[in-house]
């Protein structure tokens, strides 16, 4: 069936501007880093897509190698595209990114030129695409000249190729360098994707700083730490949860009895909120303005649409956070 989108889709979103440029980002950003794989249900992936683009999520966030296997997110997002989302191509922000392992021998990882342009033109070939929105350097090289890989990334601006350029998992010293040398050439650092959660708090120690001082967006991956930040693992291993049917990045021993009772001391918190876990979660990586938006990932619709209602509740007093310290440090 053809998708008419709801007319309602941009009455509850709110939009944060991507550090100092014209683009607005929806607070809640979907990820297809896992569920849109060729071992995943297309219909549920398809619906996931339209669910969220009914409530103004308008960023997809993929990358050359999310699947199983490698290239299966970008090639079933493309076929959903071109069911149901050509006619929206300008309503939407898609992103894409290289820097992992890909493709064999010594051209399909890392960061040169050679392996950057090759695998945007593999990935918009998958996506049947002309353009992403924002292509990624996915994590840094460190043998590869910060020239050359930002380099590449103007050039692919200057082809028409990608709109924006961001970098992920950048630390603060390389991040202002890379901002610097996309400057000179006169390409602007759009984003960093960092991973950012009330778990792994790293970005607060020099990122953020350098986030704010240069005008650069942020969008936090796995901001609910791949699910363990929700109430699911509280009573159990759920059949159907990540660290039980796909082991590949999150592992049951993982966790443990000391990381469940501080889920359940910030489940209370939540509670007292009127908010589920995962939306308290979200609302805590978005309290500083440097976040523009949280990247989710959601094998349910359900999931979705409890992450969308965070926005409910965005504000924190000083004492809730304080408690969410104390536990955090315990
Ligand atoms: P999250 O921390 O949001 O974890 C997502 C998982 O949490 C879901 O698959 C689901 O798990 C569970 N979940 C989500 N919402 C709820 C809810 N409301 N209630 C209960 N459980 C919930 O993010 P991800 O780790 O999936 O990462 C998000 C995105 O970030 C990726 O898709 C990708 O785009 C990006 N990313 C980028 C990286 C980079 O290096 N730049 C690295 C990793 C991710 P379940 O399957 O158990 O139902």
């Amino acid at each position: 069936k053809s998708y008419l989108p709801s007319t309602s889709r941009y009455d509850q979103m709110k939009y944060r501007r991507c550090g100092n440029s014209g683009l607005l980002l929806p607070l809640i950003s979907l990820g297809l880093w896992h569920n849109f794989g060729h071992t995943d249900d297309f219909n549920n992936a398809r619906n996931l897509l339209r669910t969220a683009f009914d409530h103004g999520i308008t960023h997809f966030d993929l990358a050359n190698n999310y699947g199983p296997p490698y290239g299966a997110a970008e090639d079933n997002f493309g076929r959903i595209f071109q069911k149901d989302f050509k006619h929206l191509r300008d309503e939407l922000v898609i992103s894409s990114k290289a820097g992992w392992d890909m493709w064999p021998g010594p051209y399909g990882n890392y960061g040169s030129r050679k392996y950057l342009i090759a695998s945007l033109d593999q990935s918009l070939k998958r996506m049947g695409l002309d353009y992403v929105d924002i292509f990624y350097h996915h994590r840094p090289d460190p043998d590869t000249p910060l020239e050359e890989t930002m380099g590449a990334l103007h050039h692919i601006v200057q082809q028409g190729k990608a709109l924006y350029v961001g970098i992920s998992q950048y630390n603060a010293e390389d991040t202002a360098k890379a901002y610097d040398i996309l400057k000179q050439m006169g390409t602007p650092l759009l984003i960093h994707q960092p991973r950012y959660n009330m778990f792994d708090r790293w970005i607060e120690d020099g990122l953020l700083d350098v986030l704010g001082q240069k005008g650069i967006g942020s969008i936090a991956f796995s901001p609910l730490e791949q699910g363990i930040l929700t109430n699911k693992y509280l009573n159990g291993m759920p059949a159907d949860s990540r660290a039980v049917k796909d082991a590949r990045y999150l592992k049951s021993d993982q966790i443990t009895p000391e990381i469940l009772k501080k889920v359940q001391s910030l489940n209370e918190i939540a509670s007292n909120r009127n908010q589920s876990l995962a939306q308290m979660a979200l609302a805590w990586v978005l309290r500083d303005q440097k976040i523009t938006t949280v990247l989710v990932g959601v094998s349910k619709q359900k999931q979705l649409l409890d992450n969308i209602s965070a926005l409910a509740n965005l504000e924190f007093t000083a004492e809730e956070l304080n408690q969410i310290e104390t536990i955090l440090k315990s």
